[in-house]
């Protein structure tokens, strides 16, 4: 298994980690011999939050012996100091460990951000830091390219994780995950395969030939790592033989050929269709719809199972999708040809 360096931490973690937000899905003995596994082929970094379910639990019970065998990392939702304390205590006993090695504040948006530094949460990890019951802070950051920019640029984040995909858009690429590096930051890439759409097997003759060596999804892995800014890419599995794959991939790294890029990219157009990629150029809606952030929630939902908190998160948006008046102005600025007015009602009838 490859290995990058984490940003200034020095941590040396597999290219590929282990992406825990579909244990829930799964029976602990799954758990223990899926966890297993992938620390035996070579995975040392395990990334989990607070919100999977009980993934935490299961990692804890899963793991239990192997703790220094691998990076623990989880995220936290809250952004101020008694909720991020909390729920911090809470993952330690979850995760039956002295120590999480990175504790990442999880899915920032909008105002959330400066609430971490007026309210208190980033002082509370940094107490803990002090503490020794964590190592390193990080943040996680699904959509806003200037949030992330104001973290970068802050200082107070050693690791910064975005979703980042074959169908990510070339802003983030291009100048944000260089920035970030060049900054010391380590990069770790969530969503790899973009929630499970670069999976399977295309159906298009012309995706036959490069798709024939490896999979769309190893693919895919190996063009978000070919990015040399990105350290780590955590790959959600349930399976055996995903993580086989996806071991296959750290093992075997290597730069996709012209022919495999061109593929990936024409496979992507082609499945992209109607699928929300998060990057916000439908916005401003008239009504102050956060368009993008209600999909990545609906995605949550119907993707990863975690319905109470997708419904949680819906609540806490001031304004919902069910205030769309049907302008269609987002059709207009989305390149990805998402039925924005007609998926937003589908989603507010899941998450209302
Ligand atoms: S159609 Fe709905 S979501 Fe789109 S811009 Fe108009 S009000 Fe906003
Ligand atoms: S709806 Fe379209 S423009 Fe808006 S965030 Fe999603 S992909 Fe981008």
């Amino acid at each position: 298994m490859q290995k990058r360096t984490l940003g200034e931490t020095g941590w040396e973690i597999s290219v590929i980690g282990f992406g825990a937000i579909k244990l829930p899905l799964l029976s602990q003995k799954e758990c223990e011999v899926l966890l297993n596994r992938a620390i035996d082929g070579g995975i040392n970094f395990v990334d989990t939050a607070d919100c999977y379910g009980d993934s935490e639990e299961k990692i804890g019970l899963a793991l239990k012996g192997r703790r220094k065998e691998f990076y623990l990392s989880t995220k936290v939702d809250e952004r101020d100091g008694i909720g991020v304390r909390n729920k911090l205590e809470r993952s330690l006993r979850r995760l039956r460990t002295g120590w999480i090695d990175l504790v990442l504040f999880h899915d920032v948006r909008g105002s959330e951000y400066d609430r971490i530094f007026d309210t208190g949460g980033l002082e509370t990890l940094e107490e803990a830091r002090t503490e020794g019951k964590i190592l390193e802070i990080g943040i996680s950051i699904h959509q806003s390219l200037p949030i992330m920019r104001g973290a970068i640029e802050s200082g107070a984040f050693s690791t910064l994780m975005v979703a980042y995909s074959a169908f990510d858009e070339d802003r983030l690429a291009a100048e944000l995950l260089p920035m970030a590096h060049t900054m010391g930051l380590g990069l770790i890439a969530m969503k790899p395969l973009a929630g499970g759409r670069l999976t399977g097997t295309p159906s298009l003759p012309t995706h036959k030939r490069p798709i024939q060596r490896e999979s769309l999804a190893q693919l895919s892995l190996h063009y978000v790592l070919s990015n040399p800014n990105i350290t780590c890419a955590i790959p959600g599995m349930t399976k055996l033989h995903e993580l086989e794959e996806n071991l296959q991939v750290g093992r075997e790294l290597r730069e996709l050929t012209i022919e495999e890029i061109r593929s990936l990219m024409e496979y992507v157009g082609k499945a992209g269709k109607g699928f929300c990629r998060n990057c916000g150029y439908c916005l401003p809606c008239p009504e102050g719809i956060p368009i993008p952030d209600i999909f990545r929630i609906e995605g949550y939902w119907s993707r990863y199972n975690l319905k109470g908190w997708a419904r949680e998160q819906y609540g806490s948006l001031a304004v919902k999708a069910d205030a769309c008046s049907g302008c269609e102005q987002c059709l207009e600025g989305c390149p990805y040809a998402v039925a924005i007015p007609e998926k937003l009602r589908t989603a507010h009838e899941t998450l209302r």
